[in-house]
Parts: structure tokens; C-alpha cells; sequence
């Protein structure tokens, strides 16, 4: 059985700046408004026949979207980006062949993200792995099969992850 979250009904969303170093037209800081799609496929069980409880799966993506939430995301694992954080600014620089940017952003204005690119696809990733880390804390993994996480950039376009769990 599969459980369905949609972000844009489910107020599953957040807003942050990003940058897709490199590209020609996203290489900018620019914006979206994300939301947050999420299925868990498994069996119902126990006292309720739940494959997830919505409220705590819920809260737990809210989680997430409230840490990223007017932030500006910076991808740690990124190549060709090498950052220092010194005075409470995070310095940042990509450099590639002859072309380099340097930034230099307040720390309370970023997030640092374990990721190799903000790409929706790398971002759905992040949120699927996530949720996937909460629920086994929580010991509420073991009727599920999978977890499926979309960021979507807006509406209309998005990137989907499948995180699998080993039983
Ligand atoms: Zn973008």
C-alpha cells in the first residue's frame, strides 16, 4: 500500500535562493518556491493498520522545509567549491577553468547541505535519505519498503528520489 503526502495541499513547501554553478542561466543566485511531494510504500500495521502516521511523517518533512526556508543552499560536496567560514560569513568561491565567482554571505543567512549540487534532483535525494534517517530513529521503518521524496521547483517540473529500506 502506498501513502501519499502532496506538499502543495499538505503545506509541505519552503522558499530558497539557490545556485546551479555553472549553467548558463541558473548559474545566478536566484529563487523558487519548492514543494514537497512524499509516498511511503509498505504494509499497514499495527494498533491503527498504518503504513506511516501522517502526523508524525508530516512533521518530519515540515522539519526539514523549515530548516531550509529562506536560506540561501549551499552544496558542501560540489567540486569545484571551496568555502571558509570565518567572522560569522561563510566565503565561498567556484572556480572553474578560467571562470571564478567569489562570494561572501552572512552564516545565519545559508544552510550547508551534504550534497553535490541545489539540483532538484540532488535535493530529493536529500529529503528521502532524510526522512528515511527519521523514521529508523524513530524504529517506524520496519512495515515500510520504500520512500519516495519530489521537489518540485515551482509547479509543474520536479525531481523524484527513491530511498530503499534493507530489511
Ligand atoms: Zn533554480
Amino acid at each position: 500500500m502506498i501513502l501519499e503526502l502532496n506538499g502543495m495541499y499538505a503545506g509541505l513547501r519552503f522558499s530558497s535562493a539557490h545556485i546551479v554553478f555553472g549553467h548558463d542561466s541558473c548559474g545566478v543566485i536566484h529563487g523558487h518556491s519548492y514543494y514537497v511531494d512524499v509516498k511511503v510504500c509498505g504494509a499497514p500495521s499495527g494498533e491503527f493498520g498504518f503504513v506511516c502516521d501522517f502526523k508524525i511523517l508530516k512533521k518530519i518533512v515540515k522539519n526539514i522545509c523549515g530548516k531550509l526556508d529562506h536560506k540561501l543552499l549551499i552544496p558542501e560536496n560540489h567540486p569545484n567549491l571551496k568555502y571558509n567560514i570565518e567572522n560569522n560569513a561563510i566565503n565561498f568561491t567556484f572556480c572553474k577553468g578560467d571562470k571564478i565567482k567569489e562570494y561572501k554571505i552572512p552564516l545565519e543567512d545559508v544552510v550547508l547541505l551534504p550534497i553535490l549540487s541545489t539540483t532538484a534532483e540532488e535535493l530529493s535525494k536529500y529529503f528521502a535519505e532524510h526522512i528515511k534517517m527519521e523514521l529508523c530513529t524513530l524504529n517506524l521503518e520496519n512495515s515500510i519498503d520504500w520512500i519516495e521524496a519530489t521537489v518540485n521547483e515551482g509547479i509543474g517540473q520536479g525531481a523524484t528520489y527513491r530511498a530503499i529500506l534493507k530489511k
